[in-house]
């Protein structure tokens, strides 16, 4: 770990000065109480030092929920319209920089830059949208049974929120947690992934620079036992609101528990696109190697099974492994390209001993499967692949894998297809190709997931629809729309009597 002090440049390899980034506590950009620091590198070159960040501990959490705690009266006191309109200049600051924040995002965690676009777009979006909230915070009214007296629902703010981020959509998911928080009076503290804190402190930068009050946003670098851990376990953290692994999901949902905190959770999936015999093929192709390919394979909601009917099975995956085989993979910077790196040397080798199992399960490997070599070298690339003929309770047909493998399986029909696709432990997204309503309504019905599309890929959310999965997927919350405001915030029911006497309800008729 290099040693250096927030703000100052310090010396990357051959490429000059990179930036040292600190926390941000209390509106200040503060080191690491250790002073430690650690290196975030470009995936698709792993000689490219992108700057170095705050290698945090518990120390800095109890700052940074300290500062989050000391600032809620104020925040809380701001009327909810104000607030939404410093979330409404945090947009149009997103909206100037877009570009660059794209950019710094891409050399981050490596997607390319139609995709780095969008997801900074998709924070944008969910900026834009939470600000409106700040005029509509709409409670109820309903008549008393007694006369004389009235009645209400207003929502009120938590607290303080610990946010933990995953690195596949480094500001679009922290902005998703975030701005809910904020519109409604809650302070917050983020953590963001290690492999992306730049775009973090990207979307800090827009919201101080938008005019929010010190304190108000917290964010803390570094590892997640380092920094998570002591952040969702904090007595002062009222909402934690977590995406990642389920692996990890399980173990926020158990911090939470004791102290009965609000506790979201968005985790894993296993999507599945459904291709039926009367299919638009072409379409379901392009679906599929979107969905299958876009980010790597590496989104929640990526399409990483095809259960396809026998009828066509044959047709699709000819087109589907000519198109994968095509894809132009490399860095995600360069226009041309279609799929970049897998974020880190982890998460490639996870990909490999996929490929490994899937092969010893008896799958037919029908593309890809290999790392890249030579000019991709540097970085952590590997071939998009497919696997052809899996059986439902193949490991590589079950099991998340967050990489650049789609397998395809074939049913005889509909009602099998729908089987398969519910088999899966998560429950985020489907989709069928299908020009049959009939057949679109049932899949529409039948599949238990949080997302369904008809004639599109997996992927593609906005934000004014709640997302969010079912099973090992989620724990019942939603983000985005205005579903993303329930974790964040309490009911209160109000009850105004102005009869001047004793009213008693269900008694009194
Ligand atoms: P991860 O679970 O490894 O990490 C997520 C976050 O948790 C990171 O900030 C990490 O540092 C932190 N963390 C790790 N260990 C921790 C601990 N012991 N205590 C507290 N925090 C800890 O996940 P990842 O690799 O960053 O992301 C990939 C996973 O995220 C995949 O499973 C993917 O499906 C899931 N994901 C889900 C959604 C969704 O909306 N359902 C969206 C994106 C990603």
């Amino acid at each position: 770990m290099a040693e250096t002090a927030a703000g100052a440049p310090a010396k990357a390899r051959g490429t000059g000065s990179v930036q040292a980034h600190g926390n941000y506590v209390g509106g200040e950009w503060v080191p690491a109480a250790s002073g430690r620091t650690f290196e975030n590198r470009n995936p698709a070159d792993s000689s490219d030092l992108i700057g170095t960040f705050a290698d945090s501990g518990p120390e800095d959490v109890e700052r940074a929920v300290t500062a989050a705690r000391e600032a809620f009266p104020r925040w809380r006191a701001v009327p909810a319209p104000k607030r939404g309109e410093i979330l409404y200049r945090a947009a149009e600051i997103l909206v100037r920089r877009k570009e660059e924040f794209s950019r710094d995002m891409t050399r981050e965690m490596g997607k390319v830059l139609a995709e780095t676009r969008g997801d900074v777009q998709e924070a944008i979006d969910m900026t834009y949208y939470m600000a409106g909230e700040g005029r509509r915070q709409f409670g109820q009214t309903t008549p008393s049974e007694m006369q004389n007296k009235f009645q209400m629902s207003v929502r009120q703010p938590v607290g303080v929120c610990g946010l933990i981020t995953p690195w596949n959509f480094p500001m679009a998911i922290p902005s998703w947690k975030a701005m809910p928080a904020l519109v409604l009076g809650n302070t917050v503290v983020i953590k963001p992934a290690t492999d992306t804190p730049l775009s973090v402190v990207n979307l800090v930068r827009a919201l101080e620079e938008a005019g929010l009050p010190g304190g108000v946003v917290n964010m803390v670098t570094g590892g997640g036992g380092a920094v998570g851990s002591p952040l969702m376990r904090h007595p002062d953290v009222g909402v934690v609101s977590f995406t990642g692994s389920t692996g990890v999901g399980r173990m926020v949902s158990e911090a939470c528990a004791p102290a009965f905190k609000h506790c979201h959770l968005e985790m894993g999936g296993k999507n599945v696109i459904m291709v039926m015999e009367d299919a638009n093929l072409e379409l379901a192709v392009d679906g599929a190697v979107w969905g299958g390919f876009g980010t790597t394979g590496q989104r929640c909601t990526a399409a990483s099974r095809v259960v396809v009917h026998e009828k066509v099975s044959r047709d699709f995956t000819e087109r589907f492994v000519a198109r994968a085989r095509a894809l132009r993979v490399g860095d995600g910077l360069d226009p041309a390209v279609e799929m970049g790196p897998c974020v880190n040397e982890a998460q490639l080798k996870t990909v490999e001993s996929y490929v490994a199992i899937g092969r010893g399960e008896g799958a037919k490997l029908l593309a890809g499967g290999s790392r890249l070599g030579g000019e991709h070298a540097r970085g952590y690339f590997h071939e998009p692949t497919i696997f052809g003929d899996c059986s439902p309770d193949m490991r590589v047909a079950r099991e998340e894998i967050f990489g650049p493998v789609v397998s395809v399986i074939p049913v005889p029909s509909l009602e099998e297809a729908i089987t398969v696709g519910n088999s899966v432990e998560y429950g985020l997204s489907a989709s069928i190709y299908t020009q049959d309503i009939n057949k679109a309504f049932v899949a529409m019905r039948d599949m238990y997931t949080g997302i369904f599309y008809v004639n599109a890929p997996t992927i593609g959310a906005e934000t004014h629809l709640p997302f969010g999965g079912t099973k090992n997927t989620g724990n019942g919350h939603r983000e985005a729309c205005v579903q993303a405001l329930e974790v964040f915030s309490e009911w209160k029911s109000i009850y105004i009597d102005y009869s001047g006497t004793l009213q008693r309800a269900q008694i009194d008729t």
